[in-house]
């Protein structure tokens, strides 16, 4: 395992294991220049346009995917009038391609050609291929039949729905000619939204009797890979898809229901990757794949609630950036509870 480890020697540049061969990256856990006090306006401004920022790496191609999915590869809105055994097909087929492509190349890169050894995994073991608790007795296997048999289907069924109340006349509609700021601030905005409902029913789902039934499920996934990221309980795929719903509420266009869905879908596979970094030949360190943060998450359980640029665990005490301070505030957090209970 240790050779494996030495395959990149970059990796001793970003971050050290420890005595269990753990991997813990310099770097810690942070939040870009945005929503702090006093405000840095010139610095949030630098931050959105600058590599990694709001849009890049990951913001654009999300925004990028969802809008080619909707233009290219939908149904018309009239075909949705009718929710139709045909019309299920076609929307569920797109959705399955995004995360087989997206998924796949994550897991193929990483779980299955190995290119980078255990160079920058958190867990230096591999996913389990034979354990009592996940279904089938294997770890992948599991993630990959919650993904495609539940997680697919109900971000289907979420876009198939909200689609027909607004080919049915329900709900208002804008167009990108006639409404062209609001339709470019909607764009824009999705991703915050996504932060900010991910955090709130993610903390709705470590409520005590949720967990028990349906978070469980997906936090079996103590050393996870890219398939753990929609590998969830049904309750908890209709929730995590509800962000959809926000479009009940609001004008929008199509394309905002369909951009919302595969950002929700697909923007789990990096996050859960179980890899700091991509390395992209021996030379050159690829790109953060962001996922320290939701590692922490799937390790400790209590902390790191929020996952993206909204500093909710911050402002509400369960922030862990990976230092040794923050590890000693979150076990001062658990006394604490112990002792209330
Ligand atoms: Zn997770
Ligand atoms: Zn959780």
């Amino acid at each position: 395992m240790k050779n494996e480890t030495q395959k990149s020697g970059l990796e001793n540049l970003y971050g050290i294991r420890d005595k269990r061969n753990h991997y813990h990256p310099h770097k810690k856990v942070g939040y870009p220049p945005v929503f702090i006090w006093p405000v840095k306006p010139l610095s949030a401004l630098a931050w959105i346009v600058s590599i990694p920022g709001y849009f890049l790496p990951w913001n654009l191609f999300y925004m990028a995917t969802g809008l080619i999915a909707w233009y290219l590869f939908s149904p018309q809105l009239e075909d949705y009038t009718y929710i139709t055994l045909n019309l299920l097909i076609i929307v569920y087929a797109r959705n399955s391609i995004l995360v087989m492509i997206y998924y796949g190349l994550f897991h193929l890169r990483l779980f299955l050609q190995k290119t980078q050894g255990i160079a920058f995994k958190f867990n230096p073991r591999w996913p389990d291929m034979k354990s009592k608790i996940f279904l089938f007795g294997n770890q992948t296997y599991d993630n990959i039949f919650l993904t495609f048999i539940s997680g697919v289907s109900i971000w289907t069924l979420f876009e198939v729905f909200i689609l027909s109340l607004a080919a049915n006349g329900y709900l208002n509609l804008v167009s990108p000619t006639v409404q062209p700021i609001y339709f470019g601030a909607m764009i824009f905005l999705i991703h915050l939204w996504r932060d900010l409902h991910f955090y709130l029913i993610h903390r709705l789902i470590h409520w005590p009797p949720l967990y028990k039934i349906a978070h469980y499920v997906h936090h079996k996934n103590t050393n996870p890979g890219p398939w753990s990221g929609l590998a969830m309980h049904p309750v908890e795929h209709l929730m995590y898809f509800s962000c959809a719903l926000l479009f009940i509420l609001l004008p929008f266009h199509p394309a905002f229901v369909v951009l919302t869905l595969v950002h929700a879908g697909l923007s789990p596979a990096p996050g859960h990757a179980g890899f700091e970094r991509l390395v992209a030949s021996k030379e050159k360190v690829g790109f953060d794949l962001d996922s320290y943060a939701h590692y922490l998450h799937h390790k400790y359980f209590e902390c790191n609630y929020a996952d993206g640029i909204l500093p909710l665990d911050r402002w509400f005490g369960t922030f862990h950036d990976g230092s040794k301070t923050s590890h000693k505030k979150m076990q001062e957090r658990f006394r604490r509870k112990r002792f209330i209970k």
